[in-house]
């Protein structure tokens, strides 16, 4: 289980750090942008393919979260290889779709 609050990975709220901890970033901030159509709670099957390559073969896995309703922490697993994570402090960065993105 991978417990990640997400800004460490990140120069500011909306650049991703260079090199690989801001690869981790994007891949992470997909999963947590995968997850803005759905109410807290479901589970939900995301677009985003496994990072994982067990056997330097590419995890054919998608996947999946559910956010938390109380704290919104966004716990994700993948269903082929098992890895999984949870995800935390993503409000006010740029993966944060609920944001307006400029004022109403
Ligand atoms: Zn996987």
């Amino acid at each position: 289980m991978m417990v990640t609050d997400i800004r460490d990975f990140m120069d500011d709220d909306s650049s991703p750090a260079p090199g690989r901890p801001g690869r981790l970033a994007r891949y992470l901030g997909r999963i947590v942008m995968s997850d803005f159509a759905h109410p807290p709670g479901e589970l939900v099957e995301t677009g985003v393919l496994c990072r994982r390559r067990p056997g330097h073969r590419r995890c054919t896995g998608y996947i999946r979260v559910v956010r938390a309703p109380d704290t919104g922490e966004v716990e994700w697993i993948c269903p082929e290889c098992g890895d999984c994570g949870v995800v935390y402090n993503w409000r006010g960065t740029c993966w944060d779709i609920q944001k307006p993105l400029w004022p109403h």
